[in-house]
């Protein structure tokens, strides 16, 4: 058996610590760098698609996930004013049976604590904030601000869409950003004072939206997100905690039950949306980007972490049974099996049409990432 490969992965976000638990399954040695001196559970929700579930079924953490999050009916279209139906997209039993895996909305703290439930702690070195990253002959060399200093046979940049892997790898320019914000809050469901949130449901107005669900088995914590545009936003005094009197005024035309939900939060925080245009190079030599890093993208589809896990399950398996000499070719057939699947998930993501109408939804939910064919070697 050829020796395992001493791996550092930049980030420990959805896509870092999938890639850590991926990679150990397959034999390797593992080690993720993050920035943050502890985790934290923001409040917000995370769907799970059906395409991240068969990832994370195969990382062992099905059975905590589906005990901890809720499993909706559907995702449910609905106008802003009326309150029609524009279109139903389906989930409960049938669409699993479909697409072999559940669709599951969660506590985005929740999924994250799940997935480092998955790696040893000890291998997760926090308070380390990448600064520099080269290649020798060797292999890898990283910097930390902490004056630490790592070598490794590959790194992996999983350090999100300001990633500093990416700006030294292929240049530091900014994303792009929408010109709308997302506010996002995740309160008790006893504050709706009867008002039920029974299923995941988008709001689809003229030029914004919300999209309210629980993240809770039995109900009992409801999130909500919204996109709207924000005028004369100054991004250089940003501050994350959002007014929630501006929040309610830009909702208050709103179908009564999505008010009653926006009503009802105590408090918000909000962020720019941003996104890019898919990037020619995700990899240079022994260093590879994944998640946001290498493809952000607005959050309309629901997708951008999905892809972040399923990117991880690729990547295990270009890297399995590799030794220092097949790292290159390895992550160069890593690039090629994910370019062109999330290319279109970050411009079908942009157009904001997902489940506004008839909606073909098989491509992204029915594919596994365990299974799906390997670009050639
Ligand atoms: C409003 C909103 C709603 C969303 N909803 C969904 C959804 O429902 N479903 C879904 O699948 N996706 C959703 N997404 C997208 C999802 O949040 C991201 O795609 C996902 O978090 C990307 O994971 P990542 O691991 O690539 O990056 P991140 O989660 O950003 O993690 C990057 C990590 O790298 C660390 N880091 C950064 N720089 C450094 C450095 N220099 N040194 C060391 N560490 C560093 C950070 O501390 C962080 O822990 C949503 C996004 C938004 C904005």
């Amino acid at each position: 058996m050829k020796d395992s490969l001493n791996i550092a992965i930049v980030g420990a976000g959805m896509g870092g610590l999938a890639a850590a638990a991926a990679l150990r399954q397959v034999g390797h040695t593992v080690t993720v760098y993050d920035q943050a001196k502890q985790f934290t559970r923001l409040g917000a929700g995370i769907q799970i698609g059906c395409n991240a579930m068969h990832v994370l079924r195969g990382l062992g953490l099905e059975d905590r996930l589906r005990a901890d999050t809720f499993y909706p009916r559907s995702w449910n279209n609905r106008d802003w004013k009326s309150g029609e139906v524009m279109f139903d997209i389906l989930f409960g039993r049938e669409a699993e049976q479909a697409y072999g895996a559940p669709y599951l909305l969660a506590h985005r703290g929740d999924l994250h604590a799940a997935l480092a439930s998955a790696v040893p702690p000890e291998i997760v070195k926090l308070d380390h904030r990448l600064t520099g990253i080269d290649q020798t002959p060797r292999g890898v060399r990283l910097s930390f601000d902490n004056g630490t200093v790592a070598v490794a046979d590959a790194a992996i940049g999983a350090d999100g869409v300001h990633s500093v892997v990416k700006a030294q790898l292929f240049g530091d320019d900014t994303p792009n950003f929408t010109g709308r914000i997302a506010y996002r809050t995740v309160f008790p469901a006893e504050r709706l004072a009867g008002v039920g949130v029974q299923n995941c449901t988008k709001w689809w107005g003229e030029d914004r939206h919300v999209v309210i669900y629980p993240v809770k088995p039995d109900r009992s914590e409801i999130y909500f997100v919204t996109s709207q545009p924000e005028p004369g936003i100054d991004l250089e005094s940003w501050s994350t905690t959002g007014d929630i009197k501006v929040l309610r005024e830009a909702f208050e035309a709103f179908h009564p039950e999505a008010r009653a939900v926006i009503e009802a939060a105590p408090d918000v925080h909000k962020r720019p949306l941003v996104d890019r245009d898919p990037l020619d190079l995700w990899v240079d030599g022994k260093i590879a980007l994944l998640g946001d890093a290498s493809h952000p993208m607005t959050p309309y589809m629901a997708q951008g972490a999905a892809m972040a896990i399923e990117d991880a399950a690729i990547l295990a398996r270009c890297l399995a049974g590799c030794d220092r000499d097949g790292v290159e070719p390895a992550l160069r057939r890593y690039q090629a099996t994910r370019k062109e699947r999330t290319a279109r998930m970050q411009m079908t993501s942009r157009q904001n049409v997902w489940g506004k109408g008839v909606t073909d939804v098989d491509w992204v939910y029915g594919y596994n990432a365990w299974e799906a064919p390997l670009a050639a070697a």
